[in-house]
């Protein structure tokens, strides 16, 4: 599994970064990325994060897939 953000779709609005700190960050535009230590052992949260943003900037994909 992997996770993602589309930056193109992300609107800055902070959900995920304020609520998962352990998973996003976020660069001097307030645009959302997948932090380099997240991982995916905190499946929960990470589905949630999908969940909860409103663009739908935030994807999952299974490890095999292609990007
Ligand atoms: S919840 Fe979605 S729109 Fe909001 S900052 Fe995160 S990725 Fe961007």
């Amino acid at each position: 599994m992997k996770l993602f953000v589309k930056s193109e779709k992300c609107i800055a609005c902070g959900r995920c970064y304020l609520n998962y700190p352990d998973l996003f960050d976020t660069n001097d535009e307030g645009i959302a990325f997948v932090k380099e230590s997240a991982n995916e052992k905190d499946h929960i949260s990470s589905r949630n994060a999908v969940f909860e943003c409103p663009t739908r900037a935030i994807q999952m994909i299974e490890s095999n897939e292609a990007i």
